[in-house]
């Protein structure tokens, strides 16, 4: 189906094993697999099992036969967070040799107790950026953010731009737990594998800059980037494992599929629920039109 493939273009989808795949997560699928695919590009997946405490025992193995039963069939092999240790740590010491880590010894609680004093903004204060205070142990490692504007244009929310100072402060790039971060391991990662389109959900546009700001840091060219309306419930909280969202039914497979692409604005022919898996993605690889996608941040539904 797929023959001539277009080696400038390769997205990605990046679950974390937190539970199965849920109609949420699979609009990530399907979005970011379409956007590759129609372009006759590649379609990577990284199970992003970085943070064993909120990982559910079977999750990944789970999510990987889901896609496969849904004909979300990837390239190449499955990247594993898990065992990128040394990639990141490689990353972790380019990033300390050029000054811009440091280590912080402050608890969520101190953290709190100095903004609440101080009255302003709610990123970190900055309290160990030139030393850890006495008597202080080092907990976590963080990244000494410039003063700096970070700009980029996405393919569907349009311009955005941060301030990093205001936005996001001197993040984490190493937890007090000894594990690392999310925004290091992703941009590690994004850029190892050479994704040249990030598609995904909009809860991410919060991240992104700081990864721009990462990637630059350690030498890379960002990725274009595309994020996708949420699905909400009506109180404004993102389908997961926690809002109990149910799991994507193999069973349901195409039906499933088909009230993705309905959400992601596609003008899907009546009946194409009731079609065969490989008449589906034949209709659905042809016809994906990203400027179709509204351009929200979340649509409540489902
Ligand atoms: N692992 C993240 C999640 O499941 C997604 C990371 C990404 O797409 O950059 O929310």
């Amino acid at each position: 189906m797929y023959s001539a493939r277009n080696k400038t273009y390769r997205g990605r989808f990046a679950p974390s094993p937190t539970g199965p795949l849920h109609f949420g997560s699979l609009i990530a699928a399907l979005g970011s697999f379409l956007d590759a695919r129609s372009r006759g590009g590649e379609w990577l997946v990284r199970i992003e099992d970085l943070d064993p405490p909120r990982e559910v025992s079977g999750a990944a193995d789970d999510i990987l036969r889901t896609l496969e039963a849904f004909g979300l069939y990837w390239d190449n092999q499955v990247m594993y967070q898990s065992q990128r240790h040394d990639a990141y740590q490689q990353a972790l010491e380019q990033l300390e040799h050029g000054q811009l880590v440091y280590p912080c010894g402050c608890s969520r609680k101190d953290i709190q107790e100095n903004l609440a004093r101080s009255g302003s903004g709610n990123v970190y204060p900055g309290t160990c950026r030139n030393g850890l205070p006495q008597g202080c142990e080092a907990r976590s490692l963080r990244l000494r953010v410039p003063d700096l504007d970070v700009r980029f244009a996405d393919r569907l929310q349009g311009d955005i731009e941060e301030w990093l100072p205001e936005k996001s402060g001197d993040f984490i790039i190493r937890r007090a737990d000894g594990l690392f971060a999310y925004q290091l391991a992703v941009v590690v990662d994004d850029a190892e594998q050479g994704i040249t389109d990030v598609v995904r959900g909009a809860d991410l546009l919060d991240s992104t800059c700081r990864q721009i700001f990462l990637l630059q840091s350690l030498g890379y060219a960002p990725p274009h980037y595309l994020h996708l309306p949420v699905v909400v419930n009506e109180s404004g909280e993102k389908l997961s494992k926690q809002t109990n969202a149910p799991a994507a039914s193999p069973q349901q497979a195409v039906s499933s599929l088909a009230a993705a692409l309905r959400f992601l604005g596609q003008s899907v022919p009546e009946g194409l629920e009731d079609s065969q898996l490989a008449d589906f993605w034949d209709w659905a690889v042809q016809n994906w039109e990203p400027e179709r996608i509204p351009n929200t941040r979340m649509i409540e539904g489902h």
